[in-house]
């Protein structure tokens, strides 16, 4: 075997700073047992064959996570706290037509950067006219600050963007300026434009808000401010999602969100909502939104994840999200590795301390690997040496990146048995709506959209599950930024003026 000792590692695959992709990866030698088969690897081996029966998903363990999902999801519409699944409601009754007129507006909070975005629509033959948006990031200070400190910074941004409007933005008369709110927080619904905070995450420790509707925070702000401006629909991102792409589409009829966390959402008749008393749907239809990050029935679990979710901040939930989702991919690996270096020598004799910090290994490093098409996996040693301090030959950059498949794989193929779940429920209650005809899946997030080889192991786990016929009609589709327009398209169907 030769090593590449002194090229420079492949560029083309992993984002990297310039600076970080001019060092060149040490490369351990390794010695050789008379098999060829080098002996750290050897001993290495065994651990990864366990994981990947650990983490195998044939075709029954699949239909057990699809049938599981669709009885969860009947649990959980049946009454509040029947299952795993929330199937909160999201009070969106009515999806985007193409028939919406006018300017709407869009406020997305859900990490540490928000998004304003204004849209003309010009109804069935105009369409979206003309969008924009600006990104803010949020300070620290903001977001360890009070409940009004935040909203007003936020309600000053807005009133910032709306000065600019103008060209082809314009507000018909006599009206006051709607937005969409999607706000990915934990929410306690209560009405199309109210929801009252449960408890701030992603790193929000913002005081006074929890307990509080942040409808009436951002009206107050607004007011603060001077600005005219009225909450029309309060949405989580994949509600906003599904109506986004339901504006060009009317065959959409689940939403899902693969990012950094998971969630799904998808169009389901009030009558088959038990624990929905008195509420009244013109349309017949609603919006659920499952929380599926939740789920947790016959997952194929590995000690890694017990470990990984003993060690969280919430033990024992979100377990089909610590599976599945972008936070979690690379972490899972980075244990698995750290397992293979204490018990091999395959990565030298040393277990650098990065290597032994968790979440130092990110979903994007796996994705990165496994696009290493090099006969030496250079692409693979480069970012293994940046980003954990390991050393690396061929044997063991072939180990790594078997790894990450494996877990690539799981998550793919689960996240699909996820989805036929949500169809197979749909289906159940409605014979021939769903697999009868064309059924559009519309997917977003950073996960779906950056990992080749994840959104293949979803397809063809999806594939595997329907059967060849059902699944020509189930289209599973990127919905690129549906979020944000999403939001405006349900501040102009929830509009308080005629449209
Ligand atoms: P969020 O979910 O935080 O709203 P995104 O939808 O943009 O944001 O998703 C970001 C997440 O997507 C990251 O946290 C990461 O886990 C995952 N991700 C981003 N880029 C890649 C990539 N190249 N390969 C795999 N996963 C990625
Ligand atoms: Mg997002």
């Amino acid at each position: 075997m030769s090593f590449a000792v002194n090229s420079p590692p492949a560029v083309r695959h992993f984002p990297l700073s310039r600076s970080s992709v001019c060092r060149t990866p040490r490369v351990t030698m390794v010695a050789r047992s008379t098999t060829g088969v080098s002996v750290s690897t050897a001993a290495a081996l065994p651990i990864l064959t366990k994981l990947q029966n650990d983490c195998a998903t044939p075709l029954p363990v699949l239909r057990h996570v699809a049938d599981a999902m669709a009885t969860d999801m009947r649990a959980g519409l049946a009454v509040d706290g029947g299952s795993d699944l929330k199937m909160i409601l999201s009070y969106v009754d009515s999806l985007p037509t193409g028939n919406e007129r006018g300017l709407f507006y869009a406020l997305d909070l859900g990490g540490t950067n928000f998004r304003v975005l204004r849209t003309q629509l010009g109804g069935k033959e105009e369409r979206v006219i003309d969008t924009e948006f600006e990104q803010v990031s949020i300070p620290q200070d903001i977001m360890f600050g009070t409940s009004e400190e935040l909203f007003d910074f936020i309600a000053s941004a807005l009133a910032n963007f709306v000065k600019k409007e103008g060209g082809k933005f314009v507000l018909q008369k006599d009206r006051s300026r709607e937005t969409g709110f999607t706000f990915s927080f934990p929410v306690k619904q209560t009405s199309i434009d109210s929801g009252i905070l449960m408890k701030w995450t992603k790193g929000f420790a913002v005081s006074g808000t929890p307990g509080k509707d942040i409808v009436a925070c951002l009206n107050e702000a607004m007011g603060r401010q001077g600005l005219n401006m009225r909450v029309s629909a309060l949405v989580n991102d994949t509600v906003a999602t599904l109506a986004g792409a339901r504006y060009w589409d009317d065959d959409v009829m689940v939403a899902v969100i693969l990012g950094t966390g998971t969630n799904a959402c998808y169009v389901e008749s009030v009558d088959a909502i038990p624990k929905l008393h008195g509420h009244k749907s013109i349309s017949g239809k609603t919006i659920v939104n499952t929380e599926w990050g939740a789920f947790s029935n016959g997952l194929p679990l590995t000690e890694f994840d017990r470990e990984m979710d003993a060690e969280s901040i919430n033990p024992g939930e979100q377990l089909f999200e610590k599976t599945i989702s972008g936070m979690y991919l690379g972490e899972i690996v980075r244990r698995v590795l750290v397992r293979m270096a204490e018990e091999s020598s395959l990565f030298g004799k040393d277990i650098p301390k990065r290597l032994r910090t968790p979440f130092t290994l990110g979903t994007p490093n796996i994705s990165s690997m496994q696009q290493d098409t090099s006969d030496d996996l250079e692409a693979v040693g480069s970012i293994l040496y940046e980003v954990t301090g390991m050393d690396s030959n061929l044997d063991s950059r072939k180990m790594v990146v078997e790894v990450c498949d494996t877990i690539a794989k799981r998550g793919g193929r689960l996240a699909g048995a996820g989805i036929v779940g949500i169809l197979q429920k749909m289906e159940e209650d409605s014979k021939g709506i769903v697999f009868g005809k064309r059924t559009v899946v519309a997917m977003d997030g950073g996960l779906y959209e950056h990992h080749p080889q994840y959104k293949r192991y979803l397809k063809d786990a999806v594939k595997e599950l329907l059967g060849p016929e059902i699944s020509s009609n189930v289209v599973i589709e990127h919905s690129k930024d549906g979020s944000g327009i999403g939001a405006a398209l349900l501040a102009a169907t929830n509009s308080i003026y005629e449209h």
